[in-house]
């Protein structure tokens, strides 16, 4: 039987790949996933049939590595190698073998316009064309199960897809404006689960806070938001193993709701079903974390997730405080600093890290004194904890911080990383 319209294409309707995301230089696949190829383009579906990955096939296409990928807030991003896929390029940089090129302005140090590369615009062009084919075919004859996920994917149209991530966000009551820089670790795949609104401090600097006062949600509220979303990701659920309690600072909701809202949906998430390796991702301040009392590492510590909690310290110097409006003195920041390293060497299943700024026209005391806090750090090994440093959005030149990026990092006695803003 010849299929006219696929022809050309080859169909995997559901492929199984690792659960767990682990870092390598050429693009593996996690969970489970179906795969359509032609002779130039794989392109790949989640569960619920919905377009995540396109990557280029032949020798046209800059890098094997490379991929457009489709986050859940439907943005296309395109994962690049930078200009050096060795272990000293992108990987020293980020921690992870990809730069995420961004379709919005953030804060990137490398600048790839990928939209000014027809062969990566002409992958863009393949999706509608192969959509087409697809539509075409649905009333060929087909093994049932093929013809089940072309039906998935056609219900999928750009439109869907769209108004799928603006479910997702009036459900949490907006887009998230930032993730955290460790969810790196999960590819930025996770759950969003917003506990409260706003932050404690409304920086002069920041780019990415809400207008809101901190105010912490409803354990109603909370519920709610899990039985919606578990609808909105319908199957594809089960390819997720991380969530994200947000927003800007959900460790100043306190334990008894970081709690609740991680443990039920853990179960509701159906988490722990499927791999041991969950992880728990949020925000918090210099306040909410000093002021966090050791009942509340222990319950962390002890739910089912890695945690990772990010906390925004920016600068060790008092004028650079002053200069970007963050209400921080700087025996907080080190105070703060050091509790980080204490948890660190704690709790087993709890990582801090922190953020610095940097970028042009800050003072050299605000670099000296990082660096020396960094440099004497009491910490023995490399291994929990990460500093990333935050380039400011506006701050022209940013390719010229690498090498200050690179003297930071050869002192301090943690890994030192950059954080590239992301939005869902
Ligand atoms: S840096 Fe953090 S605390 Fe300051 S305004 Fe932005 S989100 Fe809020």
């Amino acid at each position: 039987m010849a299929f006219p319209h696929l022809s050309n294409l080859s169909i995997s309707v559901e492929k199984q790949g690792p659960a767990k995301v682990t870092k390598a230089s050429f693009p593996l696949r996690y969970g489970k996933f179906s795969e359509i190829r032609t002779s130039e383009y794989e392109f790949l579906f989640n569960l619920n049939g919905e377009i995540k990955f396109i990557r280029g096939l032949d020798a046209n296409w800059p890098h094997p590595a490379e991929q457009l990928k489709r986050t859940d807030g439907n943005d296309w991003v395109y994962y690049s190698v930078g200009d050096d896929s060795s272990e000293n390029g992108i990987i020293s940089w980020l921690g992870e073998y990809y730069l995420p090129c961004l379709p919005y302005p953030s804060n990137p140090i490398w600048e790839i316009n990928y939209f000014s590369n027809p062969v990566i615009m002409n992958a863009f062009a393949a999706w509608p064309q192969l959509y087409a084919n697809l539509y075409g075919a649905k009333n060929d004859k087909l093994h049932p199960k093929a013809k089940d996920l072309i039906g998935n994917i056609l219900n999928n149209d750009d439109k869907v897809l769209h108004e799928r991530s603006q479910n997702i966000h009036s459900i949490i009551g907006g887009r998230v404006s930032v993730l955290p820089p460790d969810t790196r670790h999960v590819d930025y795949e996770i759950i969003p689960l917003n506990i409260a609104d706003g932050c404690l401090f409304h920086c002069k600097f920041c780019c990415v806070k809400s207008a809101q006062r901190f105010q912490a949600r409803s354990r109603n509220d909370i519920i709610k938001q899990i039985r919606q979303l578990k609808l909105v990701y319908g199957r594809n659920l089960e390819n997720y193993n991380a969530l994200f309690l947000g927003n800007h600072d959900a460790l100043e909701a306190g334990d008894e709701l970081i709690f609740i809202a991680a443990s039920k949906a853990y179960k509701d998430f159906g988490f722990g079903a499927r791999t041991k390796n969950t992880f728990l991702f949020l925000f918090g301040s210099a306040d909410s974390f000093l002021k966090s009392k050791n009942q509340l590492f222990e319950k962390l510590d002890h739910l089912p997730f890695y945690t990772y909690i990010n906390i925004g310290l920016e600068s060790i110097d008092q004028s650079t405080l002053e200069l970007i409006g963050k209400p921080l003195s700087e025996s907080k920041v080190r105070e703060a600093f050091k509790k980080m390293l204490d948890i660190n060497a704690i709790y087993k299943n709890i990582e801090v890290t922190t953020n610095f700024i940097i970028g042009e026209g800050l003072s050299a005391e605000h670099y000296r004194s990082l660096k020396g806090l960094l440099r004497d750090a009491p910490v023995t090994t490399r291994g929990k904890g990460a500093i990333y440093r935050s380039p400011l959005k506006d701050s022209p030149k940013k390719r010229e911080l690498l090498p200050l990026i690179n003297e930071i990092k050869d002192q301090s006695k943690i890994p030192v990383y950059i954080y590239l803003i992301q939005r869902l």
